[in-house]
């Protein structure tokens, strides 16, 4: 089937679920599901509109907004909202596409979106991010609805964008109600939902290291990428389970720690600071130290002899020749905290590594990072009941989806791939098909596809 050929990112997110689909064996088996392909590659909606608003000289502003509700079969419409420059229809379409399966293997009520804005929050003072989500919320807060699709963060959109669009809905529509997740603690967020992604992607990779019977993080050199929610979440959870983080990055380059050096929670917490007030990584207090900072740069070919690569800053973040170094640096597990982190000839890269002498294991974003809306179906679940759940409670429900998901991607590999004896089961396939399969039986069911 054709799509838009100005829709890149999308373009390349679909090619990658169907090759997997394609070298299984499930459209031998099951030829009525390349019907299925062709109705769920085709949003059901997309709303674009006009953002309107005022910057604190007065002047007028305009940005385009976006809302992909690309599929309801198991839930209400379920994604974030992306606010950066870079954002149009193509990158939402990708991002909407893999939420659709990724929200699947969690195993909740919840279909897939993704929406955002071009908006550039750097720069801007708090007054006119203020101004932006409320203008931005105006328009959206028609389409949206806690039964009808429930919008979260992503790259520009933490607590306090959310909180902002929360009260512009409040105020519109004359309503309280759980319309959007990663909400403040006292108006009905959950907790652990800021830790979500960074903790569930280290808690995925937990399974891997172990299902791989190579011990645990203790003792493994991690090099993470980003430096946003993912990035800071990961490395704290890893730094916790005795692991050594050696990078960190953001738009303008990246820190490397040299020799002993490691990141400490003092430093990630630092870094948070930095990255809330919307700065720059070279703000970093112990930059020229014993943490390198490379401007410019990438991580990956700088850190050396790594063991875990966690990509967590944003789509395309990992190219083929990034991949090989990292393989020839020795590392052994790869799995994306961030979307589409790497690019299509990295992941060949690796799962040729996996099917080789020594077995590097890549696990694709849409598996590893479910955790973040895997936590905000759990606090729409409260939102519903009027009752908060403990830290303790959430965070077990967590570790046991992110137990399910991967558990289904490596039983869903072993039904439908071949592999040779000894060979790691590929969990790019295992996600594809496990995912994929929930949603299109689920259309079947509803008469979406027959
Ligand atoms: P944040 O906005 O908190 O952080 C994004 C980080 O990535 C920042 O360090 C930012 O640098 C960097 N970054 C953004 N764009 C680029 C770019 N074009 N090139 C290089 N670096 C870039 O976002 P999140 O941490 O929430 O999201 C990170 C990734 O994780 C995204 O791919 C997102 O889709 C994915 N994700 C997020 C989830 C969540 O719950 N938040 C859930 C699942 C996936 P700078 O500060 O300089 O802009």
């Amino acid at each position: 089937m054709s799509h838009l050929p100005a829709e890149p990112e999308f373009e390349q997110a679909y090619k990658e679920l169907v090759a997997t689909l394609e070298n299984s064996s499930l459209f031998e088996e099951h030829p009525e599901y390349r019907t299925a392909l062709n109705v769920v590659s085709i949003p059901e909606r997309i709303i674009q509109f006009r953002v309107v608003w005022e910057d604190d000289k007065g002047n007028l502003q305009i940005n385009r907004g976006y809302r992909v509700q690309f599929n309801s079969a198991l839930g209400p419409y379920k994604g974030g909202l992306r606010f950066h420059p870079t954002v149009n229809l193509s990158i939402l379409k990708f991002l909407g596409f893999e939420q659709i399966f990724k929200n699947a293997l969690t195993g909740l009520n919840m279909g897939g979106a993704k929406g955002g804005a071009d908006f550039d929050p750097k720069g801007k003072s708090d007054s006119e991010i203020r101004r932006f989500c409320e203008a931005f919320m105006r328009r959206l807060c028609q389409h949206i609805g806690a039964e009808t699709d429930v919008p979260a963060g992503d790259i520009g959109v933490g607590g306090r964008e959310i909180g902002y669009m929360f009260g512009a809905y409040r105020k519109e529509r004359n309503k309280w109600e759980g319309v959007l997740t990663g909400k403040g603690l006292d108006w009905g967020g959950s907790l652990i939902r800021p830790e979500a992604t960074g903790y569930g992607l280290v808690y995925y990779v937990e399974h891997m290291i172990a299902h791989a019977g190579k011990g645990s993080f203790k003792g493994k050199r991690v090099a993470i990428s980003g430096s946003g929610n993912v990035a800071q979440y990961t490395a704290l959870k890893c730094i916790e389970l005795g692991a050594t983080v050696v990078s960190l990055s953001d738009s303008t380059g990246c820190l490397i720690a040299e020799g002993d050096a490691a990141f400490t929670p003092a430093h990630v917490n630092e870094i948070a600071a930095i990255k809330l007030a919307r700065k720059p990584l070279t703000q970093f207090s112990n930059a020229t130290a014993q943490f390198k900072y490379i401007p410019g740069a990438r991580p990956w070919v700088h850190v050396g002899k790594v063991d875990i690569a966690l990509p967590s800053a944003t789509q395309n973040e990992v190219s083929k020749e990034e991949a090989e170094t990292l393989v020839k640096n020795g590392v052994q597990f790869v799995a994306e905290g961030s979307n589409m982190g790497c690019e299509q000839a990295a992941i060949d890269v690796f799962e040729a590594a996996r099917r080789g002498k020594g077995g590097v294991w890549y696990a694709p974003g849409k598996a590893s990072n479910a955790g973040g809306v895997a936590v905000s179906g759990l606090e729409m679940a409260q939102n519903s009941s009027r009752f908060n759940w403990t830290a303790e409670r959430v965070d077990e429900r967590l570790q046991q989806i992110m137990k399910n998901i991967f558990e289904l991607s490596i039983a869903n590999a072993e039904r439908y791939v071949k592999a040779e004896e000894g060979e790691l089961p590929s969990l790019v396939a295992g996600g594809n098909i496990a995912g994929f399969l929930k949603v299109v039986q689920a259309m079947h069911d509803q008469g979406d596809w027959w």
